[in-house]
Formats: C-alpha cells, sequence, structure tokens
C-alpha cells in the first residue's frame, strides 16, 4: 500500500498545525471560565472576543452579530428553531430545498410535527434550486427560508443573493446554511443578503465540536439552550474556549490563504474528474459544471455500487465518500442525488472525492491509476452490469 492520501474534506479536515499551536494554552494555562470576574480568567474571555472579531471578519458581519455553538448541526437547529419560535405570530410557514444537509431536513421534518408548515423546493440536473418553485411557494405565512449556501455532496453553489432578495422584499428572514463555504469561497453576508449564517469549525482546518451562528441585528430569534447569561443570553453554556480560539484562527488564516488555495484545489480536482473521465467508461459528472465548490468531485460510475468502491479504494490506502458523512451506511442513494434526477440504481454508484489544502498531483495520480482496475474488477463481478440492465435493479432487490 502507497501513501495514505485522504480525499474526504467535505467531511472533516484535519485541524491545522496554526490551528492547534493557538488553542493549546486555553486547555491547561489560561483554562479560566470566561464568566469569572477575576484576571486569570477574563484572558479566556478576551481570547473568545478576539476569536469572535475574526469570524465576524470573514463574514463582514459585527463582532456582536455572532454566537458560538457546538457545531453546524446545532447552529442549523438554532436558527431554523429559533425563528420558527420568536416569530409564529407571523406565520408558520418555512421553504427550504430537497438537497439540504440533514441538519436542516431533519430540523424541517421535526418542526412540522410542532404544527409548522414546511415546503422542500426541487432543484435542476446540476443541483441548482428552482427560483421560480420558490418565488411560487412563498405564501403570507412564509417566515423563513433556509437554502444551503453550496451542497456537501455534490459542491454546486445556490444563488443565495437572488432568493435573499425575494426573502426581503416579503419581509422574510434568510438563512443559508454555509458550513461547506465559508473558508472556501466568499462569504460575505452583506453580498449574500442573509439574516443568518451558519457556520462550523471542522470543515475548514479549525478543531471538531465548534460551530458559530451569524444572527443579524434586529433579528428576532429565541435560544435553544437556557441557563446562565452567556453569548448575550441567546446560547446558554460554558464556552468552549480552545474551541472557540481555534475556529477564530481558522478563520483569520482562510482570510489570507483562501484565494490560492482555491486555485489549487481547482486544478487539483480538474486533473481527478479528466483522469477519471479518460480512463472509465460510463461515468457521470455530478453538480455544476462551473458554479460548484473547487474541491469537490462526485461522480457516478454506472453498474456498481458506491460502498463496493469505497472499501476497495480503502484498502488501497484512499479515503474517500459515498454520498455524505451522515448518510453512507445506510444504504439509501443519497437525497441529493436523487433530488438531481439521477435514478436509483446510477445514484448507488456514487463517489465523492473532496480535496484540501495538503493535496499533491501525485495523491490525484493514485486515485486515477487505483480506481480503473477496481472499477473493471467490481464490474466483472456484478450481476447488475452493462448489458444486464433487465435483470434486478438495486432497487428491487432491497425491500
Ligand atoms: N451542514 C452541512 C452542509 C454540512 O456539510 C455539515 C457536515 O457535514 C453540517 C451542516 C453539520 O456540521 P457539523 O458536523 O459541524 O455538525
Amino acid at each position: 500500500m502507497g501513501k495514505f492520501v485522504y480525499l474526504d474534506h467535505n467531511a472533516t479536515t484535519p485541524t491545522e498545525r496554526r490551528v492547534v499551536a493557538a488553542m493549546t494554552p486555553y486547555f491547561n494555562k489560561l483554562y479560566g471560565n470566561p464568566s469569572s470576574i477575576y484576571k486569570f480568567a477574563q484572558e479566556a474571555q478576551e481570547a473568545k472576543e478576539v476569536a469572535r472579531v475574526k469570524v465576524a471578519k470573514i463574514l463582514d458581519a459585527k463582532p456582536e452579530e455572532i454566537i458560538f455553538t457546538s457545531s453546524g448541526t446545532e447552529t442549523d437547529n438554532f436558527a431554523i428553531k429559533g425563528i420558527a419560535y420568536a416569530n409564529k405570530e407571523r406565520g408558520n410557514h418555512i421553504i427550504t430545498s430537497k438537497i439540504e444537509h440533514l441538519a436542516v431536513l431533519n430540523t424541517c421534518k421535526w418542526i412540522e410535527k410542532q404544527g409548522f408548515k414546511v415546503t422542500y423546493i426541487g432543484v435542476d440536473k446540476y443541483g441548482v434550486v428552482d427560483l421560480d418553485e420558490l418565488k411560487d411557494a412563498i405564501t403570507d405565512k412564509t417566515i423563513l427560508i433556509t437554502i444551503m449556501h453550496a451542497n456537501n455532496e455534490v459542491g454546486t453553489i445556490e444563488p443565495i443573493r437572488e432568493i435573499s432578495k425575494f426573502a426581503k422584499e416579503r419581509g422574510i428572514y434568510m438563512h443559508t446554511d454555509a458550513v461547506q463555504t465559508v473558508g472556501k469561497i466568499p462569504t460575505d453576508v452583506n453580498e449574500l443578503g442573509v439574516d443568518l449564517l451558519s457556520l462550523s469549525g471542522h470543515k475548514f482546518y479549525g478543531p471538531k465540536g465548534v460551530g458559530a451562528l451569524f444572527i443579524r441585528k434586529r433579528t428576532k430569534i429565541d435560544s435553544l439552550l437556557h441557563s446562565g447569561h452567556h453569548e448575550r443570553n441567546r446560547r446558554a453554556g460554558t464556552e468552549n474556549v480552545p474551541g472557540i480560539v481555534g475556529i477564530g484562527k481558522a478563520c483569520e488564516i482562510a482570510i489570507k490563504e483562501r484565494e490560492e488555495e482555491e486555485k489549487k484545489l481547482k486544478i487539483l480536482r480538474d486533473r481527478l474528474q479528466k483522469g477519471i473521465e479518460e480512463k472509465i467508461d460510463d461515468v457521470i459528472i455530478n453538480g455544476h459544471p462551473k458554479k460548484r465548490l473547487s474541491g469537490t468531485l462526485n461522480v457516478c460510475i454506472k453498474y456498481i455500487e458506491g460502498e463496493s468502491m469505497l472499501l476497495n479504494l480503502d484498502f488501497e490506502g484512499i479515503a474517500a465518500s459515498s454520498g455524505s458523512a451522515c448518510t453512507s451506511g445506510t444504504l439509501e442513494p443519497s437525497h441529493v442525488l436523487l433530488a438531481l434526477g439521477i435514478p436509483p440504481e446510477v445514484a448507488h454508484g456514487s463517489l465523492r472525492f473532496s480535496l484540501g489544502r495538503d493535496n499533491t498531483e501525485e495523491d490525484i495520480d493514485r486515485v486515477t491509476e487505483v480506481l480503473p482496475p477496481i472499477v473493471k474488477k467490481l464490474r466483472a463481478m456484478t450481476p447488475f452490469g452493462k448489458g444486464r440492465e433487465n435483470g434486478l435493479r438495486w432497487n428491487n432487490q432491497k425491500k
């Protein structure tokens, strides 16, 4: 087996060396509780506020508009439930899309059980939200539109600015899940025109278990967690100071290095795409050809299952994923690929490669060398292969 090749950065990234160095003192040297009044604890409090300024900067927001949380998942829950409950006198309708992450979709499903109504908007074959369908879905009772900034599986970037414009015209709050875009593409909340934006540290070389929610001034939102007066009374609980310092440092690094990194990732991703298309037949590239995160490549390789390819790649020391980290393992085809109109039997053959800061041409060439023989071997073994399309299909077989 060659060198370990990690190509699953949309699932998580390594906490980068400079981030770990910034966090380290706050575990066991400057470990005071930021709510305590003595000077020692105030150092932790100050570090937290410095981090807040850095997070605000990557969003072009004001520091007081940033609330730290425990994850992207908590942040999405906070935005949706918080807006729904605080504005229920005005209306009970929420609009989202069919390709959101489960942190949004399952929150919307739960909130439907509490008496709210949710409309799930479709997407085109590239994964772009249908703007006409979205406009038509707006009613007098709509209080929130929540659409992701970029999709975690296929990388398609959504027209958030246009959607925010309709939302604003109708006095509806606009939230975007930017967990996959902060640190990768511009995420200026004023350019995007959003009222709320979610981010998560571990997707851009910060630590796991820390996220943040941008809440535009004067937004009416309830809290999820109740206890003391932490985070301006909006999110109770003793703050994860090392994590907060870490997410701040990750933002500081991304502000300086994001553009260069994006260019490098695009070159590598395009090399991988070209290599796969040249060496393997019957491949579909998913996501928008241009409006797509530069490090994401999602492909469907027909007549085989993504899971078998992943296991074979793993055996060769290559880590990738099929669908998202949260849905792989369920054996259900990805809800995102199905929403793009991909037939279930083809969606089963999806592979997602998500590239990151440390990947090299050598890593890419290793995949394009190792993958074609894996595909050939699996295709030879499958009873559902090319020329046998009339045989049992996976979706029939699975019941
Ligand atoms: N939203 C999107 C688009 C994601 O990709 C993820 C993680 O995969 C999340 C939310 C959840 O973030 P976290 O892992 O920090 O809970």
